[in-house]
């Protein structure tokens, strides 16, 4: 029997590929069954998802750390490697990055305008002052 997965040649009656560790055919239906109990395409729409909300910061965050949950057990539970499940992670990576970049981005973003305030603030008070003092 030949692995599906890899191609490596496994002995009749084994269920597992000794190589890949891919399930293998079943003999009387010629089916390859995914053993994960996540599919490949769930795996890759998770991924979708946090790559698309990535730049929404905290949402992105949550969504990307679901779909890196979702890809690691797809992997974890033996599921088969495809274009889906590899889409799906490489995604969840993207929306990861995406999201960490940006939440770093509004933080400084955020703390510079309210220093930017703070000392615009300090400086007009000062010049107030100043012009008070100089008028009375
Ligand atoms: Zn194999």
């Amino acid at each position: 029997m030949i692995c599906k997965n890899c191609g490596t040649e496994a002995n009749n009656g084994e269920t597992f590929c000794p190589v890949c560790g891919a399930k293998l055919a079943d003999e009387t239906t010629g089916k390859v069954e995914n053993p994960a109990s996540i599919s490949p395409t769930a795996v890759m729409v998770w991924g979708i998802v946090a790559a698309s909300l990535g730049a929404s910061g905290l949402i992105g965050l949550i969504i990307s750390i679901i779909a890196r949950k979702k890809s690691k057990q797809y992997l974890n539970e033996g599921g088969i490697i495809c274009g889906q499940s590899k889409v799906g992670s490489i995604l969840s990576k993207v929306g990861l990055g995406l999201s960490i970049g940006f939440m770093i981005f509004w933080t400084i973003y955020i703390i510079a305008i309210i220093a930017a305030f703070a000392i615009g603030g300090f400086a007009t008070t000062q010049v107030v002052d100043s012009y008070s003092s100089f008028i009375y």
